[in-house]
């Protein structure tokens, strides 16, 4: 791997201050449902409303899966939902980016770079070849 560089650092520092934006975070999705309950003779059930209730469907290791959410915590999963799907868009973003950056330092390894030929080099004393 090559080492970090300027640009890197700045990317890597963007990258770690964003991701504090987006906590919490989670991959999935909120699903209200009804369900019945227990209760003999819940007035609820018994006319057909049955009760309110919020899943967390996720997948892992292949398979589907959903948690009950407790209703106090639904407006910080929806949240962690979101900013997943933000997390996500940033991913392929900053893959585009990175492959595009490499683009850029392969094109220039394969033409030389304009900084080789302009501005023309002055041999400084004590200096093998100036910066970089
Ligand atoms: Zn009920």
């Amino acid at each position: 791997m090559p080492p970090p560089t300027p640009s890197d650092d700045r990317a890597q520092a963007r990258w770690q201050r964003d991701l504090t934006q987006l906590w919490p975070v989670a991959k999935g999705s909120l699903a209200e449902v009804r369900k019945p309950c227990t209760r003999p003779n819940c007035p609820a059930c018994r006319d057909g409303r049955r009760h309110k209730v919020f899943l967390f469907c996720y997948r892992e290791e292949g398979r589907s899966r959903c948690a009950y959410v407790p209703a106090g915590a639904v407006a910080l999963v929806r949240q962690a939902i979101a900013n997943g799907r933000k997390l996500e868009r940033r991913l392929v973003t900053e893959g585009r980016a990175l492959i595009a950056a490499q683009r850029r330092t392969d094109q220039k390894a394969l033409h030389g770079g304009w900084r080789k030929c302009w501005p023309p080099a002055v041999p400084a004393a004590g200096s093998r070849s100036g910066k970089g």
